[in-house]
This record gives structure tokens, C-alpha cells and sequence, in this order.
């Protein structure tokens, strides 16, 4: 590369000129020229050649003690010294002066160039080298402050998305907002969802008041835009106004985002100083909203978490049921203040231990040993001393353990026993006066002949008791079924039931020559149930399919066995059920006005009842019935389990 610029220090004129005119410029170096060391020094100093031809012997100062000059100046320019023979001595010392090549005079024009050449060519490495050590430099202190920042900034978001109380954590996320970026004030600016509204959350360096109440439609608002857009916003240069009588010089807002929505913006500002926010500044500030997004959503799901969790300890602290709720080896987790006055009045930590050795009811150690077959809840009456009854049910929760809450129904039992001693009386007092105006309106033909008026009266009488005394009885069993807490359920044979019921109801049958057929399987699983009250539901159904049959027609009564439960079907040929009154026959006192049913008499009670049993057995009841064809009634049953012990649990699906 020509157009170096090089200086010539020489006393003799011609030797400078030989070698400007004959080796610098047709070469095309720009030549600078000195005739005594003295000049040569100065020009070396104020010029800054990029390469020097230096005279050694010269008057004033000699080429020796210009080097020891320049060296002494710390400059470093390439130096090419022109000596004589006989004067080699002299290389070791000027070599450490930093002279990279001597040339002995006369010396040819070719030999001259080619040791500028090769000097100018090592300064020319030597600058390239050192500019690239200087960007070398450069870029690792630029790499060594972000690593500082990012350090900073893993820093801060360690600390902060450890927080979990969140008023700390947002005052947190501020001040090292304005930490990191050099700020001279900060704010944090949260969503209210419900009223669509921006809150500063917690703020540093404005005044605390003014701060606390701050409130911003998201609608009409710098912060507002950036929530929308999900876009930081960066303003710098001269005075900007952001809000009311707000005057920043500088000011950076970063949206906090919890994947897309954004739940907040993070802001910092500089009123005072002049300096603008850098980009480096931006992206720092985004990553640590980054990082406090998560910690804030954090935050808040544990608050809510330990909100719901005091309010649900509360609800458990106070509620009138027991609680007991255990792990899968039945070590008690929860035990609330009223299963302790239950069952463990004392003061003792039971937290963790087995419940056999806190608990010293065997019926209640009984009911958490066993396992229901399908995870359904099982269910038992708890009886503890002093005659009280919790109606306990226990269910499992997976991946915990179980759950017992336990209702003290021993007013209800009380209520149970009242009412039945009361059925017992009012059935027995309304039905003695009954038998006695029965007993004598049947003696009144016996007693003297009676004439055609007066069997009338007789028969209407008659009628008219045998209707009273039936809807007593549906009365009372109804009101009997209803406030029954807890049947006594067993193991019950339904083939014996049914055939005990046909053969009941088969003379009632042949009376309107109707054809009554009875089809069972011959293994029927055992059904788990009340037997009286089954009985009940078979001679309703089989009752009303002979009633609401006319003379002559078929009635067929059969069991399907399913896998877990028994269905008994009740058919007839009888005048049916429209559509439309389907649904309401099971309703109390419901009866089907027509033409057909007119005649017919009843309390409407019958099907009422057999809901109502089939349901405290957890089985289904329904009708399937065409107008004019007939009706089919099934019950579905659930069949005996053998792990249920008999009597005393049941379970509900
Ligand atoms: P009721 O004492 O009137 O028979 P139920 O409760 O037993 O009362 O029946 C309610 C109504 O359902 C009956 O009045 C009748 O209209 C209709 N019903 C019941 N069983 C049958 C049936 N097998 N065929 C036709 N209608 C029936």
C-alpha cells in the first residue's frame, strides 16, 4: 500500500534527494524530509511519518540519540537506520531502541525499497494487529458487562420468582427494574379485569400516596396501548408529557405477559438526566418482566390457593359434621373439631397417626377397612355411646386416600321412632272403627231381609269403607316409606317374592279369566333389599296390571338378570297409557281420567309407593305402554354384593 507517509533524516542534501526522487516517489510513498536530528525529532513527533530513513552520524544529534528520544516519548514508528560500514557495532544497541532494519550506505535504490517495504509491511501487521486486539478488547468488555447484567438479571429473578407474597414481590420487581436500568423512578401497573381498569401495584421514587391511588382506563392510556398491543414502548429525546402533568425526559414500558395476555406493564423513567433509555436497556427491562410475569401469576394462584385452603379449614373447623380424612393406609391427615369432641376429646396430637389408634369405634375402624368394589362412597349409622348416630359416608379420593363425613341424625332417628309409634296408633285408630261399621253393615242382610234400597245403601256402604280402609293403608305406608332413614336391607331371593305375590293375586286373576304367566330364570342372583317392601312393589304392579286389564287378557311377569343388576318386567294386554301421562303416573294421588278408567277405582297412590321403595333401593323404575295394547312395568334392581355385609352398609352409585 503506497502513500505512506516517510521522513529522511539526513545532513547531506543529495543523499535525501537520491532518495526521495529515486526511491519514494516513483513508488508513490508521500516524502517528509529533515537535515539534522534535531529537525528529524521534531517532525518525527508533530508529523507522525509512518516510517523513518535515519542518518546515524549527523551534526547537533545524532541518529542514537533520536531513538533514545522517541523512545523516550513513547513513540513507536518504524525506523530504518542508514549507517556505514564499520559502524555494526552499533546494531545490537540501536536494535533496542526499537530499529527494525539498517541499511549500509552506498546502498542500492532496490535494496532500499525492499527494506521499507518489509518495514512498512510489519507496521502495517503491527497496526492491523493492534486494532484488532483493540476490537478484541472492546467486545469483551462489552461481553463482560452483559454478562454482568445477565448475571444481574438471573439475580433478581432467582430472588424473585421465589416470592410468593405478592405485595414484596411486585415492590421487588420495581427496584430492580430500576437497578438494572439505570433509571431514576419505576412503577409496576397491573389489570383489574373486572373493571377494566390499570392499578399501580407498588412504585419507586413517586410519592407514595399519589401512587397508591392511581387508576387508568386500559382504554385511554399509554400503558393502556402497550397492554393492547402486547409491545414495549421506548421514548427519549426532550420532554414528553404521559400523563397529567407528568413531565418525563425518558421512559421505557414493557408489557408483563403470561404467554399471550398481558397482565401488567413494568415502567421506568428519567425526569432529570438527559440520557436516553438504550435498546440493551429495553431488553433487559423485557426480560425482567418476563420473569416477573410468572412470579406475579405465581403469586396470585398461591394466594388463591391459600385462600381457598384457610377458607375450606374454616368451613371444616366449623361445620357441625365430622370430618375425618385419612391416607391410603388409613393415617389420619384431617380430623376436625367435631370428630374429635366425636371420638377423641382429649388434647393429644393425632395428625399422622392410625386411625385404630386414635379412634376406638369399631364400627367406624370397620367402615374405613373396607373397599368398595367400584370407588363408590359406602355408607353406615355410627352409634356411639350416649345414643348418638352419625350417618357416616365414606368415599375415596383418589391419590389421597379417604374421606368420612359423618351427620349426627340422632334427632332424626328420635323423629323415625316418633313417627312410627305414631303410624301405629293412628293406623290402629282408624282402622278398629272401620272393622266395626264393616262387621255391621255385612250383618245387616244376615240380621233381617233387606229390601232392594237398602242393599244398595248396603253395597254403597261397603264400597265406599273398602276405599277409605285401602287409602289409609296407602297413606300410611307411603308416609312409613318416605321417613324411613335407613331400610334394613338383606339378602333377598326376588323369584320368591314374586311367586309369593302372583300366587297371592292368581285367584283376583282367574276372577276376570285373565291368563297370568310367570317366566323366571332359573339361577336369579340374590337381590339386596327389604323383602317386605319388594313384595310390596310386586303386588302393585301385579295389582294394577290386573285392574287396568280387561277380562280375558294375558299378563306375564319376568326377570332379566344383567351383570350387576336384575330387572322385574310386569306385562299386561291391558287399555295402556297415553304418552303424555306416562310421565306423571308416578306422582302421588295421579290417576288417567278416560272413558276406560272411569270405572275403575283406586287411590292413586300405588306406583307413588313403588318409586319411592325402589329408590331407597337405588334401583329405576319406568313404563313402556301403547293405548290399547298394553303397558310393560320393570324395576331395576341392584343384585347382592358379597364383600357388603348384609344389613348394615350400602353403597349408592
Ligand atoms: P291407582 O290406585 O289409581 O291404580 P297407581 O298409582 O297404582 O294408582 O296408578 C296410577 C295410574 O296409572 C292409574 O290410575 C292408571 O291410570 C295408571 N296405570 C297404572 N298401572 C297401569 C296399567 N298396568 N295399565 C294401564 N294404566 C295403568
Amino acid at each position: 500500500m503506497a502513500g505512506e507517509r516517510i521522513l529522511v533524516v539526513d545532513d547531506r542534501s543529495e543523499n535525501i534527494d537520491f532518495i526521495v526522487e529515486y526511491v519514494l516517489k516513483p513508488n508513490g510513498y508521500r516524502a517528509l524530509t529533515a537535515r539534522d536530528g534535531e529537525e528529524g525529532l521534531r517532525k518525527a513527533l508533530t508529523e507522525n511519518p509512518d516510517l523513518i530513513l535515519l542518518d546515524l552520524q549527523m551534526p547537533r544529534m545524532t541518529g542514537i540519540e533520536v531513538l533514545e528520544s522517541l523512545n523516550e516519548h513513547g513513540k513507536n514508528i518504524p525506523v530504518i537506520l542508514m549507517t556505514f560500514h564499520g559502524s555494526e557495532e552499533l546494531a545490537v544497541r540501536v536494535f533496542r531502541l526499537g530499529v527494525k532494519n539498517y541499511i549500509i550506505k552506498p546502498f542500492e535504490i532496490e535494496e532500499m525499497l525492499e527494506a521499507i517495504e518489509q518495514a512498512l509491511a510489519e507496521a502495517r501487521l503491527r497496526k492491523e494487529r493492534d486494532q484488532l486486539t483493540e476490537r478484541l478488547i472492546q467486545v469483551n468488555r462489552q461481553l463482560e458487562q452483559r454478562v454482568k447484567e445477565l448475571n444481574t438479571l438471573y439475580g433478581i429473578g432467582r430472588s424473585v420468582t421465589s416470592l410468593l407474597d405478592l405485595d414484596l414481590l411486585l415492590n421487588r420487581v420495581v427496584e430492580a427494574a430500576v437497578y438494572i436500568t439505570g433509571a431514576e423512578e419505576g412503577w409496576l401497573l397491573l389489570v383489574d379485569e373486572k373493571t377494566d381498569e390499570l392499578h399501580m401495584r407498588a412504585a419507586l421514587g413517586l410519592d407514595e400516596k399519589s401512587a397508591r391511588s392511581f387508576r387508568l382506563k386500559v382504554q385511554d392510556s399509554l400503558a393502556g396501548n402497550v397492554i393492547r398491543s402486547g409491545t414495549p414502548v421506548l421514548i427519549g429525546g426532550g420532554t414528553h408529557k404521559i400523563k397529567t402533568a407528568y413531565l418525563v425526559k425518558a421512559l421505557l414500558m414493557v408489557p408483563l405477559k403470561v404467554g399471550e395476555r398481558a397482565i401488567g406493564v413494568l415502567s421506568v423513567t428519567r425526569r432529570v438526566s438527559n440520557d436516553v433509555f438504550t435498546n440493551n436497556e429495553l431488553h433487559l427491562l423485557a426480560a425482567l418482566a418476563d420473569y416477573a410475569a410468572i412470579a406475579i401469576e405465581n403469586a396470585r394462584l398461591f394466594q388463591e390457593t391459600e385462600d381457598e385452603h384457610k377458607k375450606l379449614q374454616a368451613i371444616l373447623r366449623r361445620t357441625a359434621d365430622a370430618v375425618i380424612v385419612t391416607d391410603e393406609q388409613n393415617r389420619i391427615i384431617l380430623f376436625n373439631q367435631a370428630a374429635k369432641s366425636a371420638f377423641c376429646p382429649g388434647d393429644e396430637e393425632i395428625i399422622g397417626r392410625p386411625l385404630e389408634d386414635v379412634v376406638h369405634n369399631q364400627d367406624l375402624i370397620e367402615l374405613f377397612t373396607q373397599t368398595s368394589s367400584d370407588s363408590s362412597p359406602l355408607r353406615a349409622e355410627i352409634t356411639l355411646e350416649g345414643d348418638r348416630t352419625l350417618y357416616t359416608t365414606l368415599s375415596p379420593i383418589s391419590g389421597v386416600g379417604r374421606v368420612a363425613v359423618m351427620q349426627d341424625i340422632t334427632y332424626l332417628k328420635k323423629l323415625d321412632q316418633m313417627k312410627s309409634e305414631f303410624v301405629s296408633t293412628v293406623s290402629h285408630d282408624l282402622r278398629s272403627p272401620l272393622t266395626t261399621i264393616k262387621g255391621f253393615v255385612d250383618l245387616m242382610g244376615v240380621v233381617g231381609p233387606l229390601n232392594e234400597q237398602q242393599r244398595d245403601f248396603v253395597s254403597r256402604i261397603q264400597k265406599g269403607v273398602t276405599t277409605i280402609t285401602e287409602l289409609i293403608n296407602d297413606l300410611l305406608d307411603i308416609g312409613r316409606i318416605e321417613a324411613e332413614v335407613n331400610l334394613s336391607m338383606e339378602k333377598c331371593n326376588l323369584d320368591e317374592i314374586i311367586i309369593q305375590s302372583v300366587e297371592g293375586l292368581r285367584e283376583q286373576a282367574k276372577g276376570k279369566q285373565q291368563n297370568l304367566v310367570v317366566d323366571l330364570p332359573p339361577h336369579l342372583p340374590p337381590v339386596w333389599g327389604h323383602p317386605l317392601r319388594l313384595r310390596q312393589v310386586a303386588d302393585n304392579l301385579l295389582s294394577n296390571a290386573i285392574k287396568y286389564t280387561p277380562a280375558g287378557g294375558r299378563i306375564t311377569v319376568w326377570v332379566d338378570d344383567y351383570d350387576s343388576q336384575v330387572a322385574l318386567n310386569v306385562s299386561d294386554t291391558g287399555i295402556g297409557i297415553p304418552p303424555e301421562e306416562q310421565p306423571r303416573i308416578f306422582e302421588k294421588f295421579y290417576r288417567v281420567q278416560s272413558a276406560e278408567t272411569e270405572n275403575i277405582t283406586g287411590t292413586g297412590l300405588g306406583l307413588a309407593i313403588v318409586k319411592s321403595i325402589v329408590e331407597k333401593h337405588n334401583g329405576r323404575v319406568w313404563v313402556e305402554s301403547e293405548v290399547g295394547k298394553g303397558s310393560t312395568f320393570t324395576v331395576l334392581l341392584p343384585i347382592y354384593q358379597d364383600e357388603i355385609p348384609p344389613g348394615r352398609y350400602r353403597t349408592s352409585g
